[in-house]
């Protein structure tokens, strides 16, 4: 039987992974939120996750966003500083996005 396993970093469906910077699991990519460091200083919320910049990622988990934003879990990752108006516009779009969702009590 012949198998070859010489490149064991790419499993064969290549599902890209990333880690939620607020529970620290990995997770496939599309089912993480991208935050990303946007050039001009701020931090935005990369809905498609095609915006350039440095990025990190939070589950689409309420109590992920609440963690994520608590500290500077978020600047470390990130390697910036947030202002409280940025911090402040990331809140909003989590408040916004999951009262969609139904909350589990
Ligand atoms: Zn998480």
């Amino acid at each position: 039987m012949r198998t070859r396993q010489r490149n064991s970093e790419h499993p064969a469906r290549h599902i890209p992974q990333r880690t939620c910077l607020a529970c620290r699991e990995v997770k496939a990519k599309q089912e993480l939120i991208r935050l990303v460091h946007i050039p001009d200083g701020g931090v935005e919320i990369d809905t498609n996750g095609k915006k350039a910049g440095r990025g990190a990622y939070l589950c689409r988990a309420r109590e992920c966003w609440e963690n994520g934003f608590k500290g500077n879990r978020l600047e470390r990752t990130l390697r910036t500083a947030l202002t409280p108006d940025n911090r402040e516009q990331l809140i909003k779009f989590s408040k916004d996005f999951f009262k969609e969702q139904p909350s589990d009590k």
